[in-house]
């Protein structure tokens, strides 16, 4: 897959490209449920700008013990960060992916309860699309 970039006017491949300035957005639904919303950007390889840009959710159900008397549960992200990004390929076209490794910390505001989970979001680059 190659584009013209908009900034060099140069027509690039975007395969070799690694993924940069992910941003994470993560929160708990209102079904209980944690999500992780991953916002990347590919890079130009030859001036550096971004070109593509793709915006992707994981969401994932958490299985939480709370203490005993805890008679409100209350659950919240009190830390959520990118753990680390891999490469790999989609299962059916085997075009390239990038696998965002998020961690999260999650916590009972009512009995302190604390849980960390993790979630793979998966970016194919078919999702991916102009800045
Ligand atoms: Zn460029
Ligand atoms: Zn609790």
């Amino acid at each position: 897959m190659a584009i013209r970039c908009s900034y060099c006017s140069k027509f690039v491949s975007v395969d070799p490209c690694s993924l940069y300035d992910a941003d994470l957005d993560i929160g708990i639904d209102n079904d209980g449920n944690v999500f992780a919303v991953v916002t990347g950007e590919l890079q130009c390889a030859e001036c550096g700008n971004p070109i593509l840009e793709a915006e992707v959710e994981e969401k994932q159900t958490i299985d939480f013990t709370h203490d005993s008397g805890c008679d409100d549960p209350d659950l919240d992200v009190i830390d959520g960060k990118i753990e680390s990004v891999d490469e790999g390929k989609t299962p059916i076209t085997k075009n390239k992916m990038y696998i965002v490794w998020v961690m999260a910390t999650i916590e009972c505001a009512s009995c302190g309860a604390k849980k960390t989970v993790g979630l793979d979001v998966k970016m194919p680059l078919s999702e991916f699309g102009e800045y």
